[in-house]
């Protein structure tokens, strides 16, 4: 694609950076054929190539952001299906994030709209306000569908992702010593903000793994946040300074094999560390290894000698594949190997490569679209008829949770149980058909 951007403007990286990916972009289209949003509507501007057209346009003129970008753009669910489908190496992501930051600080959204994003941003990514928001999240849950007739479509999405459970108490930084007398590995976990409150089960499960595969497991002080939640916002000083925690805690620590993590979307983020502080002579070497050692947990546990210690006797797990792992890290074969390789039979699921409509806060943003996103993977999955769905993203597994009955548990959570862990939580309330066989019952 041609650009027409001027030297002064290209002095600036992030220009520079952007309008090298614009040049990538042959203008094929093939791209549109696998995004969610032009494949649920058809519209050009809500396909990757009528996002790029319309952010070209922008930069180049060096203009504020338009009403009709900002749509366009807060549609997208950075799902970076089009990236994966790109035969140009076209990288989306890095395009869009610059456009989000333009979009925050050259265009002044509706107050409502302003104060329901400044409320995401300064909760969700604190674990202790998080905990508040959610206590008062379930008083307000049966009245749901009064907030959708009345038409707080945002408030009714949150209500009914909430859970009727009350949160849990973000795990403490501590050090999980490897089991056995051999100690193979110490990695870090990242215990993550909305992760932690909401499913500690997961994180649990992947420390019981890890110690008694022989791994030692750190939580640093001082660690929090990814800061993806606010930098999918554009909001990137916020998310620029939690990812500077992040480092400072990580790189403190002497002798990791891994940042491990079980969240999919914080792990993109964490991988794209080196690029996010690339012109920050502080922190971008350090910034480049801990994105070197991140890891997504199954990533991990696949270098490990993991054997089943109890017979999964082919349990049918309906395989979800996160967007943020099979496109934003293109990990797509270490989940279902683990799965396979402990006993479980895994299904992929048809049209694999769409999102559910999670993706961060977009299902509470965008209720609409998240929702139909939603019907259509849950319909999907339904006709597989397996026991459950596994998933490696919390984002997705609460998403899928609020569409069926079908018990939604982390890929994880089935590894620990398969290797000596307890059943997962999800499990044992669910009792139909075939899940919960006496073989595989443990814990
Ligand atoms: S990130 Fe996903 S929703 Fe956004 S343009 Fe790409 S495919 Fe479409
Ligand atoms: S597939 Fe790649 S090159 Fe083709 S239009 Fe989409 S982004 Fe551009």
């Amino acid at each position: 694609m041609q650009t027409s951007f001027t030297l002064a403007q290209l002095a600036d990286p992030d220009v520079a950076e952007s309008e090298k990916i614009l040049r990538a972009c042959v203008h094929c289209g093939f791209c549109t054929a696998t995004c969610p949003t032009y494949v649920l509507d058809g519209n050009e501007l809500d396909s990757p190539r009528g996002r790029i057209y319309l952010i070209k346009d922008m930069l180049e003129n060096d203009r504020p952001a338009t009403a009709e970008v900002v749509l366009h753009v807060d549609r997208c669910l950075s799902c970076l299906a089009c990236m994966t489908t790109c035969p140009s190496g076209v990288h989306y992501m890095h395009l869009v994030d610059h456009a989000r930051a333009h979009i925050e600080r050259t265009y002044r959204r509706p107050l409502s709209e302003r104060v329901m994003r400044a409320m995401l941003a300064k909760l969700l990514p604190y674990p202790q306000r998080f905990r508040l928001v959610l206590n008062a999240a379930r008083l307000g849950k049966p009245f749901a569908p009064l907030a959708q007739a009345i038409g707080f479509k945002r408030l009714a999405a949150m209500l009914r992702l909430s859970p009727w459970s009350g949160p849990q108490r973000p795990l403490a930084p501590q050090v999980f010593k490897a089991a056995g007398p051999r100690k193979i590995g110490r990695v870090g976990l990242l215990a993550g903000c909305v992760n932690d409150i909401l499913a500690p089960q997961i994180n649990a499960a992947a420390i019981r793994t890890l110690t008694r595969l022989g791994v030692e497991v750190v939580l640093p002080e001082g660690a929090g946040c990814c800061g993806s939640l606010v930098h999918h916002m554009g909001r990137e000083h916020e998310a620029l300074a939690q990812v500077r925690a992040n480092i400072d805690a990580w790189t403190n620590l002497e002798g990791l094999d891994a940042i491990v993590i079980t969240a999919s979307g914080c792990g993109t983020t964490v991988k794209d560390y080196g690029f996010m502080l690339r012109n920050d002579p502080a922190y971008a070497d350090r910034a480049r290894k801990v994105a070197s050692l991140t890891k997504d947990i199954t990533e991990y546990l696949l270098t490990l000698p993991i054997e089943a210690s109890q017979n999964a006797d082919g349990l049918v797990v309906a395989y979800h594949a996160a967007c943020a792992l099979q496109h934003g890290q293109r990990i797509t074969r270490q989940p279902k190997e683990l799965l396979l390789k402990l006993g479980f039979a895994v299904k992929d699921v048809p049209e694999g490569h769409l999102c559910c409509g999670s993706a961060g806060t977009y299902n509470i943003l965008q209720p609409d679209i998240a929702r139909r996103l939603r019907e259509r993977k849950v319909g999907t999955i339904e006709r597989l008829r397996p026991d459950l769905i596994a998933a490696g993203n919390i984002g997705c597994m609460t998403q899928i949770a609020a569409g069926t009955r079908l018990p939604v548990v982390h890929t994880v959570e089935l590894i620990d149980w398969a290797t000596g862990g307890p059943c997962p939580p999800a499990l044992r309330e669910y009792r139909p058909r075939s899940v919960m066989r006496p073989s595989v019952t443990a814990g």
